[in-house]
């Protein structure tokens, strides 16, 4: 090919991102798109799916479509490609018709290297008038899995994208990401969009650093405290407990046998604590956090070492994802799930007792839309906040139940919920940028002055058009101050001071319609039969995992689409079938002897015993299971009689 174009893209992501070189996968999935072959890109989130498309759109002559679900998302991202000096705008229904085509004249003229849409854009008249104008090169469909109703985000609107594009759809490249690659996923993105024999390019599920644990046991409790006194001298470590009260009591538990600073963290605690358990937790000063699966969106903590599940997550992905936090640094850490057969008979149940009918589907629908104030045919810009309570007081059902609708409405695209985004606040300036200059400049005390100085360079010359938003924590460590203390300076400039107006946002789950209010939604029974056992499905799979008498993360990899992988050889499986030759007194023995003068390394010992590393590493695992050894550092301390 046209070696030339992987030149020019090494050039753009030197010049425009200041990275060196490209991500294996990524050079692949560029040059199959400068080949103007049509690819699939399964790269697991983070992987740096994004490149691959925003990389070639500023090496071809012409436009990139970019199709992305999210509004927010879609503004994040342009803004972003600006500030590296790439030319890219979005059309959305945030933006005036006016500067909606405005923006089009512009891209028409060849002023845009990337131009973001969402799907329901593409079927509005101006986007039939417009599109035969524009010259399209590549079109990359972002977070592509909301085309099937297997993946966990579906769209209905994404499905009409291949339709909508009908006319150009064969002259130009396409595109598709998604870090969902089971292959119903992958199946299905690759009909809907008519992608024949696309280029796929799969990476990384992989996480050789993992040592994936299944324990099945009708002790949990027994079972948890002996895991974490194991795993605990190792580092920091997260419990997913189920339920609230199973968080409290078992963190509390935890604390009193074994003496571990351990919090319980749960959508009940206030958002102040939440957010000082996980700064606490990532910088160290608590060890353990015991959470409900409202932990973890968005945290990055680098070295926790080990992840228990005390309850069965009801799919692979997300147990991955929950699970796949522990040892993001690359260092040994134990992902471990506890097991007990009833787990699955109650799931099951679960699923099948608590999903909702039609009519409960439709109930909590029209209590949600009329608490939003719509109408029949109004349409949904912003997501906005709402209370479950009240969703319960004016519909009569159950907490539970309005709970498990909103969830069932947000799998079949018809809502789209947001929970436990991490607390941001909005600040807008509602006097000139002049008079808070002035103000900063003027102002006696000088603690307040530095606080409006702050916020203004934080929230910047946006938040004098809108309200702007940033993450709570993230203001709070710019200010430097307490988290009432940015509540109180806030209140203050608001309410005394009338410069700003503020918001807190992010206790309350997010909400927004996807289409406009219909006065009926059409959901089959049979739709929702189906909905239900993919649900089911997952369950299976989940089931699978438990079970197989294989490397776990042979299995784990095969879920997610990756065929041929090798096993582990360290997970309790692989560990299982090495042991399957007995270990000798004597190989024991002989460990006890070396170890009796003191602690020694893993290179130390294989070099006194002699052994190859293999053998080694199985009598020190095995040991250490038995508890008859113990590891500080890099260092193994005989504890055993
Ligand atoms: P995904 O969409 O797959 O979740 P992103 O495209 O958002 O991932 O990329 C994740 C992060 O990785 C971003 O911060 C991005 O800047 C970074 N990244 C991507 N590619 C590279 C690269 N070649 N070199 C360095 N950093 C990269
Ligand atoms: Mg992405």
């Amino acid at each position: 090919m046209e070696s030339n174009l992987l030149e020019k893209a090494q050039q753009s992501l030197e010049k425009h991102w200041g990275f060196p070189s490209f991500r294996s996968g990524q050079d692949k999935a560029i040059q199959a798109v400068l080949d103007r072959k049509n690819t699939m890109v399964l790269f697991p989130t983070g992987g740096g799916k994004s490149l691959c498309y925003q990389v070639p759109a500023t090496v071809l002559d012409g436009l990139t479509i970019v199709i992305s679900p999210l509004v927010a998302l879609m503004q994040d991202q342009v803004e972003q490609l600006n500030n590296r000096g790439i030319s890219a705008t979005f059309v959305n229904s945030t933006i005036s018709s006016w500067e909606i085509e405005q923006r089009f004249a512009n891209a028409r003229n060849g002023m845009y290297d990337l131009l973001y849409c969402s799907p329901e854009r593409l079927k509005t008249t101006l986007w039939e008038a417009e599109m035969p104008k524009l010259d399209i090169d590549l079109i990359a469909i972002d977070e592509a899995h909301c085309i099937s109703e297997w993946g966990h985000d579906f769209r209905p609107s994404y499905r009409e994208i291949r339709p909508a594009l009908e006319d150009i759809a064969n002259e130009v490249t396409w595109i598709a990401l998604t870090a969902t690659a089971t292959p119903e996923v992958r199946d299905d993105i690759q009909k809907s969009l008519e992608l024949t024999d696309p280029v796929i390019i799969s990476k990384g599920f992989d996480r050789p650093n993992l040592k994936w644990w299944v324990i099945e046991t009708a002790k949990k409790d027994q079972k948890l405290f002996k895991a974490v006194k194991q795993a605990g001298p190792k580092g920091s470590g997260l419990i997913y407990g189920g339920t609230r009260r199973n968080c409290e009591e078992l963190s509390q538990k935890i604390e009193q046998k074994l003496g571990i600073k351990t919090r319980a963290y749960h959508a009940g605690i206030d958002s102040a604590d939440r957010q000082q358990i996980q700064q606490e937790w990532i910088d160290g000063t608590i060890p353990l956090v015991v959470a409900t699966n409202a932990f973890g969106m968005g945290i990055d903590k680098a070295d926790c070492r080990y992840v228990i599940h005390y309850e069965m997550p009801y799919s692979l992905e997300s147990y991955y994802q929950e699970a796949g936090r522990a040892g993001r640094d690359g260092e040994e850490s134990f992902p471990i799930l506890l097991f007990k057969e009833a787990d699955v008979i109650i799931a099951e149940k679960r699923i099948k007792d608590s999903y909702p009918g039609r009519d409960e589907l439709q109930k909590v629908y029209d209590v949600l839309c009329d608490h939003l104030n719509l109408a029949v045919g109004s349409e949904m810009e912003e997501r906005e906040e709402v209370s479950i309570q009240a969703l319960e007081k004016r519909s009569g059902l159950s907490v539970r139940k309005v709970r498990t609708a909103l969830d069932v409405l947000s799998q079949l695209g018809v809502i789209e919920l947001v929970e436990y985004i991490t607390p941001q606040v909005g600040v807008h300036f509602i006097v000139s940028q002049d008079y808070i200059h002035d103000q900063i400049n003027g102002l006696e005390n000088q603690q307040k002055a530095e606080f409006l100085d702050v916020l203004f360079r934080q929230f910047g010359g946006e938040a004098f058009g809108k309200m702007k938003y940033l993450e709570f924590d993230y203001i709070q460590r710019k200010l430097g101050v307490s988290a009432n203390a940015v509540k109180k300076g806030l209140q203050v400039l608001q309410d005394r001071d009338h410069i700003i107006k503020y918001e807190s946002i992010g206790e309350l789950p997010l909400i927004r319609l996807i289409e406009e209010r219909h006065s009926n939604l059409l959901l089959s029974t049979e739709k929702l039969e189906k909905h239900r056992d993919n649900l089911l499905q997952k369950l299976e799979y989940m089931k699978g995992y438990i079970s197989t008498e294989n490397c776990r993360e042979v299995y784990i990899r095969h879920y997610f689409g990756e065929e041929s992988v090798d096993a582990c050889g360290h997970c309790d499986n692989c560990l299982d079938k090495k042991e399957a030759v007995p270990i000798k007194n004597k190989e024991i023995h002989q460990i006890k002897n070396v170890l009796k003068e003191g602690p020694l390394s893993f290179a130390e010992i294989t070099k006194r015993v002699g052994w190859n590393k293999d053998r080694t590493k199985r009598l020190l695992s095995y040991l250490l299971r038995e508890q008859k050894l113990i590891t500080q550092g890099d260092e193994y301390t005989w504890k055993g009689s």
